[in-house]
């Protein structure tokens, strides 16, 4: 089946109390524009990469800027970089760039 549009996620509970937010903030200083996210899931509703695999890029971004960075590195993969998020945002989110930021926090420094 061909999916498009929003999807609703499943409820999840996050104490951004004890989440370590330190890869969040730097994401944030990295590219500030992404402080300006409503979550109106423009970016997820017209990614070309959701139309074919798993791929939600507002749950993305919204879970690493919660400090909830498990298992992303892999579903960012499937990004293709080819912008179309970043034409439609409403806010101006640079999202390219943060996913790029995202991937980089998320590649294991090489010793
Ligand atoms: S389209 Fe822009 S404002 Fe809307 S969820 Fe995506 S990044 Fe946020
Ligand atoms: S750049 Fe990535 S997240 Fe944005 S529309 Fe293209 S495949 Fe989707």
């Amino acid at each position: 089946m061909n999916k498009f549009g929003f999807q609703i996620s499943t409820t999840r509970s996050i104490d951004l109390d004890t989440a370590d937010l330190t890869a969040a903030e730097r994401l944030l200083e990295a590219e500030p524009s992404l402080k300006a996210c409503i979550g109106c899931g423009g970016c997820t509703a017209t990614c070309t990469a959701a139309e074919f695999v798993d791929f939600n890029i507002r749950r993305m971004h919204t879970a690493f800027v919660r400090g909830q960075q498990e298992g992303l590195r892999e579903q960012l993969n499937r990004c293709m970089l080819c912008g179309k998020c970043l034409l439609v945002c409403p806010r101006g989110v640079h999202t390219r760039s943060v996913i790029m930021v995202m991937r980089k926090e998320l590649t294991p420094e090489e010793k």
